[in-house]
């Protein structure tokens, strides 16, 4: 099975994720868990407020579905200003960035989702656009073209990307603040789902509740879809409650096992197990012996698997860990396999 659609675990969005705007916090203090990222935003807010400047550039990384782009409309939100949300694929050309640059307004947010896949000609008009809030565009062609510059109002780019080692080194230099966002631990997940039930009007057990946050795999974005589903399987089978018992039942019935590992999950695990004895092995090989792309395991296979512990990345390829073995219910055969580790 591929990661798209159909897979109920992915953390990227899919087309039936709805943007939910009554779910999506609107304030930093309704955003829960990434402390540390929200106490040094809440510091550079404060600050850009009390000097009446616009925000800095600001970096955010981290896999999918963990809260990039609600942090920055809380941003926006919370500096009082408009957003403007692209994404590096989305602009093609130079001038279609120019067209977005000239449109922003003082203190503006200007969010670039994939930030890592944006064409070299369009980074090279973000770079002045950023540094010297300047645009350079050239006018004519051939020997009467000019050169002029263009004076933008002072804005900030929010970036996003899920790969911080792709975004080129003079991009990166550019973000005053560059923050890492982490998988959320189960307390933040448990208040995640417990805020989107209240929210939804949806009845719930608190082990109901842990059970999903248990299975959601760290992810906001999946913890959501997750009681969604569940709901409707409550709606259906159970008079509407979300206890424990109905938790487990709907999420075996989506074949999200108890650690939130999906058919996918399993079968990159089982193809390292068992076609190269537990590995090392490189990422290529693994895709194409279960016939899915290396990017997609890299982005949204492998970070869950290797926070985990499932998984563990070696300088000679990946290797799954004695954990997994267990997991999955299979004979752990190696004093070969633990002297890699
Ligand atoms: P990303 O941009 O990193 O892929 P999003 O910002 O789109 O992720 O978040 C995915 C979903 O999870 C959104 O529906 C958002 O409302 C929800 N979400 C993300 N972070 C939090 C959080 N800290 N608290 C509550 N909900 C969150």
């Amino acid at each position: 099975m591929a990661d798209g659609p159909d897979r109920l675990v992915t953390p990227q969005r899919r087309p039936d994720d709805p943007v939910d705007y009554a779910l999506r916090p609107k304030l930093l203090s309704d955003l829960i868990g990434q402390d540390r990222v929200k106490d040094n935003l809440s510091i550079q807010i404060a600050a850009a407020k009390r000097r009446g400047e616009a925000l800095d550039h600001i970096l955010f990384y981290g896999p999918p579905g963990l809260g990039k782009t609600t942090l920055a409309h809380v941003l926006a939100n919370e500096m009082g200003v408009n957003i403007k949300i692209t994404a590096g694929p989305v602009i093609e050309r130079a001038g279609d960035l120019a067209a977005i640059l000239t449109n922003l307004r003082a203190g503006d947010i200007l969010f670039i989702d994939e930030v890592h896949r944006l064409g070299r000609t369009v980074e090279e008009v973000l770079y002045p656009a950023m540094e010297d809030y300047a645009l350079d565009i050239v006018i004519g062609k051939g020997p009467s073209a000019r050169n002029i510059r263009l004076k933008l109002p002072r804005f900030s780019v929010i970036g996003a990307t899920t790969r911080l080692a792709l975004l080129t080194a003079p991009l990166r230099a550019r973000f005053g603040a560059v923050y890492r966002l982490d998988f959320y631990d189960q307390p933040a997940m448990e208040a995640i789902v417990e805020r989107a039930a209240r929210m939804l009007g949806v009845a719930t057990d608190p082990e109901g509740v842990r059970e999903i946050a248990r299975r959601a795999r760290g992810t906001p974005r999946v913890a959501l879809r997750l009681l969604k589903r569940v709901r409707d399987f409550a709606q259906v089978r159970a008079e509407g409650r979300i206890s424990e018992m109905v938790a487990r039942a709907g999420l075996d019935l989506m074949e999200v096992d108890e650690l939130g590992l999906d058919n996918l999950d399993r079968q990159v695990l089982r193809a390292i197990i068992e076609k190269y004895n537990g590995g090392p092995v490189g990422l290529e090989t693994i895709a194409a012996s279960i016939s899915e792309e290396a990017d997609t395991i890299m982005d949204v296979v492998e970070p869950y698997l290797l926070q985990r512990g499932f998984l563990d990345r070696t300088p000679r390829g990946r290797v799954v860990t004695r954990g997994a073995y267990e997991h999955l219910g299979l004979p752990y055969n190696g004093p070969e396999q633990a002297r890699l580790l």
